[in-house]
């Protein structure tokens, strides 16, 4: 059964030699499909021409918290331009946005704005969101409460969106689930250390689970400490088929199925 990566970073300097032989790879170990997400004006840009020139090739454009002091109308601007074309430009989300208060120093307020300013894109172009949210657990909840409350979220029933490269507890992942969101689990779950990430993997609702490498980071074991890859994938979706205790034919159907829910642009 193919399976999907909705999450890497093949436009990273760490892929500039081979990223065609990164990309034939994946097609070899049965990803069928790909989300390139992007991060900063320079992957936006990356990530959408990669996009129109391979077929299993999707993309997220927005601007990730850690650069949010690159927010500014004319990014803004550029985005709307952007996804005002998604359909034709392969764009399945906005992403990756966020909070990250794990790096000093960092300024919360143009996190928010950055944040708030591209949640309410998604919602004005129809899209879901793609979260990285790092040690800011209740401000990140605070944001999106208030804004699904206003209005400027799309409605648990629209799904509003992923938390990706999920690490935080099964405890906090059920107060996010009301507000409609999806978890993406990556090469942790391989680590011999995951016993937190597989409680949370266990635990969830099994229609709101999907999985990403999130490439270059993070390879799964055996190939921790190296570079990622999409094609490594598969050890991921194993290690899902093997928590839930099902064939991995069935287990990947269920993964697919979630990841086609999430990223309706996915289908086209
Ligand atoms: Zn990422």
């Amino acid at each position: 059964m193919a399976i999907i990566d909705t999450h890497c970073h093949l436009t990273d300097a760490d892929f500039a030699q081979d990223y065609p032989a990164v990309i034939e790879r994946a097609a070899a170990a049965g990803i069928d499909k790909l989300i390139l997400v992007a991060y900063d004006p320079d992957s936006i840009e990356a990530v959408v021409s990669l996009a129109a020139r391979y077929p299993a090739a999707y993309c997220a454009v927005g601007l990730h918290p850690s650069d949010a002091d690159q927010w500014s109308l004319a990014l803004q601007r550029r985005l709307e331009t952007l996804l005002e074309h998604s359909r034709e430009l392969k764009i399945v989300a906005v992403g990756e946005i966020g909070l990250d208060y794990h790096y000093e120093p960092y300024d919360p307020v143009l996190q928010q704005t950055a944040f708030a300013s591209q949640l309410e894109l998604a919602r004005r172009f129809d899209l879901p969101v793609i979260i990285h949210e790092r040690d800011a657990h209740e401000a990140a909840l605070d944001q999106l409460r208030r804004q699904q409350a206003a209005g400027q979220l799309r409605t648990p029933q629209q799904i509003p969106g992923v938390f990706h490269c999920y690490s935080g507890s099964l405890e906090f992942a059920r107060r996010l689930l009301p507000l409609g969101f999806y978890f993406g689990f990556d090469g942790p779950i391989t680590f011999k250390n995951a016993r937190r990430n597989l409680e949370a993997l266990a635990g969830l609702p099994r229609d709101r689970v999907v999985i990403e490498t999130d490439s270059p980071y993070l390879a799964p074991v055996p190939w921790r400490g190296h570079r990622n890859e999409p094609a490594y994938l598969r050890l991921i979706a194993d290690q899902v088929a093997k928590i839930w205790e099902l064939d991995p034919d069935q287990s990947d159907e269920r993964l697919r199925q979630n990841s086609l829910r999430l990223f309706p642009g996915l289908n086209e």
